[in-house]
């Protein structure tokens, strides 16, 4: 019953698992997920599930979270066809599920500015703007306007001063059923060349610094205040510690990364073991910057 009424209202499978969504290459099989159509059709999903009290997840690009090996008997929502923009003069009107990465070569080639800091960001728009995901001294906060939401069954827009913008923070993260449907951005006019040669600049700084080439959530631990991670890491000698399939990058101590078909209890060992050792040798304690999903 559940397979048909989802095939009616989006591109529908039941082969998936985290382990082929997510950036970090681990986790279970899914039950079902679906890409709904269109707004219409999400909304009749969401009824539907919260009507039958069908267990959900939304998923943006899976870049920022850890799965568990269990099967996930739920359904797992992808706003993947919400992939359109409008530009209106210094303005972009973007849907969730546009990949920023492709966004803001868009806006570099556009001749607008803002968004250079995000450009190696691997996430969609939804999911930056849930994450408030920043680098550079700058985060999501500083750029957005407005963001349309379908919260219990209403579309609604909520201005930038409502959604309790922190580090890594927004108001998002107290509601999971809330659904970032899209987003209104405020841009700077700006030189085309010079944004996309801050971008590559970027690129490079990143490629140079973090193991891009291995599959990871980017950083694992948020910066506790006033100090990185990383350092706190590579003063308890964790740098390329190992356990099972999981690895302390060798070329950031705040990734970790699957180096060879780890799974989330891999690769929660050590963050356990990094936060313990970390308590008892700096009373810092690390909070996880990646999201624990069905482990
Ligand atoms: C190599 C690498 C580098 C990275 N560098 C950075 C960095 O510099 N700065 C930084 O901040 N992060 C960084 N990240 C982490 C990650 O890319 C960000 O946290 C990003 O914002 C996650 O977006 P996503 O679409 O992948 O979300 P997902 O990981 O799919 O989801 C994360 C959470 O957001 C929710 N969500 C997603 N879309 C929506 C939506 N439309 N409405 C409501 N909730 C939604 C999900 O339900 C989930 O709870 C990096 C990750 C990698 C792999």
């Amino acid at each position: 019953m559940i397979k048909e009424f989802l095939e009616k209202h989006g591109d529908y499978r039941s082969d998936r698992s985290f382990k082929d969504l997510t950036t970090l290459r681990m986790g279970g099989g899914i039950a079902h997920y679906v890409e709904p159509y269109n707004l219409a059709e999400l909304k009749e999903i969401v009824r539907f599930l919260k009507a039958n009290r069908l267990p959900f997840k939304l998923i943006g690009n899976g870049s920022n979270m850890l799965c568990g090996s269990s099967f996930y008997d739920g359904v797992v929502i992808s706003l993947r066809h919400f992939d359109d923009y409008e530009i209106d003069d210094n303005e972009v009107y973007v849907k969730a599920g546009v990949l920023m990465p492709y966004l803001s070569q868009v806006l570099a080639k556009e001749g607008l500015s803002g968004l250079e800091f995000a450009s190696g960001i691997p996430g969609t728009v939804g999911g930056l703007v849930y994450m408030n995901a920043g680098a550079y001294k700058k985060d999501m906060s500083q750029i957005v306007k407005e963001v349309v939401v379908l919260k219990d069954d209403e579309v609604v827009t909520m201005n930038r001063d409502e959604l309790k913008f922190a580090y890594r923070y927004s108001i998002f993260q107290e509601h999971p059923h809330w659904f970032i449907i899209a987003c209104r951005m405020k841009l700077k006019k700006g030189d085309s060349k010079e944004i996309s040669d801050l971008m590559k600049e970027r690129y490079e700084r990143r490629r140079a610094s973090q193991p891009l080439d291995m599959p990871s959530p980017g950083s694992c631990f948020r910066n506790p205040d006033n100090d990185f991670a990383w350092k706190l890491i590579d003063g308890i000698g964790y740098r390329g510690h190992k356990f099972g399939g999981a690895m302390v990058s060798d070329k950031h101590s705040n990734f970790i990364v699957n180096y060879d078909n780890g799974k989330a209890e891999d690769y929660l060992e050590l963050v356990y073991e990094i936060q313990d050792k970390v308590r008892d040798k700096y009373g810092v304690k690390l909070i996880m910057e990646v999201e624990k999903f069905n482990c």
